[in-house]
């Protein structure tokens, strides 16, 4: 690894920030009761939801006081009088985190102020992105999710930290230094066991014995359009089904071969914090990611993907055959311009 690292510091921030943000969820999650289940209740979600933003943007501010935030979050509904009992509940977590050492002193309106650090709508040249939870869906079926952060300079994500609970695993990435994995269980004492492995994509280039895996979701991911691809490309495994940005973690480790985001509407435009991290983590162990027509992933255009229509992301030797069968297929194509 070279000696001088550009962006070591904020990796370790980066890092740092979602290891805190990840016990966090955890926390709440512990809490959700088969009775919140059982009702479809969730307030759990937007109580981890809320109060992760608010960590991560408060360790951003601590280090990079200047830096802007563009996040999937702000405390407009937080602040309504309907919300009293959720802001109650996040501002219980982020005190247990943040108070309990005696750290700092936490009221509600410091929370509200905290997660609408993250308000930053435009493009600019230095920011972060942060996805306090994706994959909702995962979290409150206690499967997968992530807190997924990611740092972009001159439209390039730089840094990508991506927490994933459910694979006990936290991922890394800086640009031109490899990807890598560290355990997110903290070890004796409640410290952080930072020992990172360098991880790799896999180098399976026949897509016949080839995984891939896609949203748990349909509404997020057309699943119809992802079996003709199969199809086409002769995979006979089953797909992976796994929410949030964990499946780009599984390729970069090279547990799967191939993610794929087919759009299921042509006006949905995918969300830079749903990507940032994940695409960056996959790049650096060697991995390919584009649009569904073959297309670099566009940072620079605020909130959303706008120039961009869905996500194929492979371990690179797969890729060019993945574009082509969507190009034969017709898949995407009143999305292509
Ligand atoms: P996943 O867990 O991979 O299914 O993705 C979760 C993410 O899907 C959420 O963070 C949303 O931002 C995003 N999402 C919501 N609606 C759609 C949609 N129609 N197409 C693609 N992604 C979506
Ligand atoms: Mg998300």
């Amino acid at each position: 690894m070279p000696t001088n690292r550009r962006y070591e510091r904020e990796q370790q921030v980066a890092v740092a920030a979602v290891r805190e943000a990840a016990r966090l969820c955890r926390a709440v999650a512990a809490e959700i009761s088969p009775e919140v289940l059982a009702k479809q209740d969730r307030s759990p979600v937007t109580v981890a939801d809320f109060g992760s933003q608010a960590l991560v943007a408060r360790t951003l501010a601590e280090a990079f006081p200047d830096d802007p935030i563009i996040g999937e979050e702000d405390s407009s509904e937080l602040r309504q009088p309907e919300s009293a009992a959720i802001l109650d509940q996040v501002l219980r977590h982020v005190r247990e985190i943040r108070s309990a050492d005696g750290r700092e002193s936490v009221d509600a309106d410091t929370v509200c102020r905290w997660i609408d650090r993250g308000g930053t709508t435009e493009y600019r040249d230095r920011f972060w992105t942060v996805d306090p939870i994706d994959g909702t869906k995962g979290f409150l079926r206690k499967e997968q999710y992530a807190v997924a952060l990611a740092l972009v300079v001159e439209g390039k994500v730089v840094v990508g930290a991506l927490a994933c609970p459910g694979l006990n695993a936290v991922f890394h990435a800086v640009t031109g230094e490899g990807a890598f994995v560290a355990p997110l269980d903290e070890g004796p004492g409640g410290v952080a066991n930072t020992a990172a492995t360098r991880i790799h994509i896999g180098d399976r280039d026949d897509p016949s014995a080839a995984r891939f895996c896609e949203s748990v979701e349909s509404g997020h991911s057309a699943h119809g359009d992802a079996a003709s691809i199969a199809e086409r490309l002769g995979i006979t495994l089953p797909p992976l089904r796994m929410d949030s940005q964990a499946k780009y973690a599984v390729v970069a480790r090279g547990d799967a071969d191939i993610y794929l985001r087919l759009p299921t509407r042509a006006d949905y435009r995918e969300k830079i914090w749903d990507h940032a991290a994940g695409a960056l983590i996959v790049a650096e162990a060697g991995g390919s990611v584009t649009d569904i027509h073959g297309r670099p992933l566009e940072l620079h255009h605020g909130r959303e993907l706008t120039a961009n229509r869905g996500v194929v992301v492979t371990n690179g030797r797969l890729h060019d055959s993945v574009i082509a069968a969507i190009a034969e297929l017709g898949i995407g194509r009143e999305t292509a311009g």
